[in-house]
């Protein structure tokens, strides 16, 4: 196996089920991403492990080649074997673990969403530690991300810290408490952890049914760090509305919890050096930022008649979170308005998809509404770079990273006031916030009336002054979203607890 270079700072290992760009449904391959990055730009050793899924985007995996190795894992009461792969993703290395099951786990065209995704990912994680484990690693810092790889927090405690390998302390980071990935108890065993100590009320059974395993709140017991990717959410968490189920566990363990917000891959989102835009931009030269929305109206089929007509756009997966319904309210108000409005996204929840592919149809030859119903990544450069005002009415949001990619390409954010939303946009009407920080135009009731007042504010604003408009398209543009400053809480959250760790081992 790949043995790490020697590094002046931590050794950190992050274990998960998405990194963009190779294998990213949402926001959590992002983070990780920008998040190693940014760890391995201060001088640390970053590693990442992921699933070798069958539909990884191998054309950016550098050097991907499989190791002369197989590991073997423990799973239902055997040893299967894993072919390990390695790759430079973006500068990182990463493993990307093959399971040799019947089941071919990762062998299913996409990420989630299998009937048997609680197997699937107990099995990665187990594997994963495995692997760290036979090549005699001695991490600092395991970190895992959402109940894909909560497991490893009780397999490593629970197995192998008493085989010796405990040189790291687990970081636990939930984007997303929606999401816990409850299953009936009998199905824990499968991985080797232990039901009889772990099913309690104190470890990992799910507080609303008694009968289920809840690995999310078994990463928050057996973390020494667990933290949620903005402080408003890490608050919002810890109230019965916004916890599902686990404010009480959160509470309970409030002392090692905390938000930390994100931040954005700078270099990949830069409109400047951004090769997918016809046109590159920047703060200072704003010219190009008109020729990408003539652009994208062209390609688009828009009315090109009116090149100061307002660009209202939406990048999203269309799910109940994201407020579908006043996002399909956004669109009908911008008409109504006399803007233009383009969205992108797609939806895994049928209903959803029909209701909206019903709307794309309705405005199909339109000249001022385009929707598009895919996932495309490119695409969505060319519309951040082209629109004026980006739309997210968000039920709620644990981070939200469209509003800050916005930003960077100078789109106005128009949001509502909700988690990671309320703690990056701050409305430009709003007396009790420092002139300085505000840069959007926000609302906090998830009405249609309370979006029509925000979206008129944004029109008038845009219509009144284009001077002013410009200085705000201008003003953030240059606010940092870049992943520096997290990045160093992150790293001070690590340090922390690895000099308790060092402290306690040699007292
Ligand atoms: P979430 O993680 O809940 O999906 P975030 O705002 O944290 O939401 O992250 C969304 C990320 O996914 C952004 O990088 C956004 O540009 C991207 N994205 C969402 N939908 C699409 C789509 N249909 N096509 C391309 N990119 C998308």
């Amino acid at each position: 196996l790949t043995q790490p270079q020697t590094s002046q700072g931590l050794h950190i290992v992050h274990i998960a089920a998405e990194i963009a760009p190779v294998a990213k449904v949402g926001g959590l391959g992002d983070v990780v991403l920008g998040l190693s990055k940014a760890l391995q730009r201060k001088g640390h050793l970053v590693e990442i492990v992921l699933p070798k899924y069958d539909c990884l985007q191998e054309d950016q995996i550098i050097e991907l080649k499989a190791l002369d190795v197989a590991v073997e894992s423990f799973f239902d009461g055997q040893l299967f074997k894993n072919k390990i792969w390695v790759g430079i993703v973006e500068g990182l290395p990463v493993y990307f673990i093959e399971p040799h099951h019947p089941s071919k786990f990762f062998w299913r065209g996409e990420f989630y969403g299998e009937h048997d995704d609680f197997k699937r990912f107990s099995f990665f994680s187990r594997a994963a530690l495995e692997l760290l484990y036979q090549a005699g690693k001695k991490p600092d810092i395991i970190h895992c991300h959402d109940w894909q790889t909560a497991f490893v927090a009780p397999l490593y405690w629970d197995i192998y810290a008493a085989k010796g390998f405990n040189s790291a302390r687990i970081c636990f980071t939930c984007h997303n408490f929606e999401y816990q990935g409850t299953a009936h108890f009998s199905e824990l065993s499968s991985c080797g952890l232990d039901i009889q100590r772990l099913n309690r009320p104190d470890r990992m059974q799910d507080n609303s049914v008694p009968d289920r395993i809840n690995p999310l709140k078994g990463a928050i017991v057996f973390s020494n760090i667990v933290t949620t990717v903005s402080p408003t959410y890490a608050q919002e968490v810890c109230t019965p509305e916004g916890g599902r189920g686990l404010h009480g566990t959160l509470r309970l363990h409030s002392k090692k919890f905390v938000g930390v917000l994100n931040g954005i891959d700078t270099d990949s989102w830069n409109p400047s050096t951004d090769i997918i835009l016809p046109v590159q931009y920047s703060a200072d030269e704003l010219q190009g930022k008109a020729e990408n929305k003539r652009a994208l109206r062209t390609q688009l089929e828009l009315s090109s008649a009116d090149a100061f007509q307002p660009l209202v756009c939406c990048i999203t997966r269309l799910v109940p979170q994201k407020g579908v319904h006043l996002i399909r309210h956004a669109i009908y108000q911008t008409v109504e308005l006399g803007g233009q409005f383009v969205l992108l996204g797609s939806s895994p929840v049928a209903h959803i998809q029909r209701d909206f592919e019903g709307i794309a149809s309705h405005f199909k030859n339109h000249p001022h509404v385009r929707l598009l119903l895919k996932y495309d990544d490119a695409l969505s450069h060319m519309i951040y770079a082209a629109s004026d005002m980006f739309i997210i009415p968000s039920l709620f949001e644990p981070c939200g990273l469209t509003q800050m990619i916005a930003m960077r390409y100078g789109s106005v954010p128009i949001v509502r006031r909700t988690g990671g939303l309320n703690d990056s946009v701050f409305d430009v009407d709003d007396d009790s916030i420092p002139v300085q920080y505000r840069n959007g135009f926000t609302f906090l009731t998830p009405n249609e009336q309370e979006l029509n007042n925000a979206m008129e504010r944004a029109f008038k604003y845009y219509k009144k002054s284009p001077e002013n408009w410009q200085k705000l398209v201008q003003k953030i543009m240059r606010l940092d979203f870049s992943w520096e400053s997290s990045a160093q809480q992150y790293e001070e959250l690590y340090e922390k607890t690895v000099t308790r760790a060092r402290a306690a081992a040699n007292v």
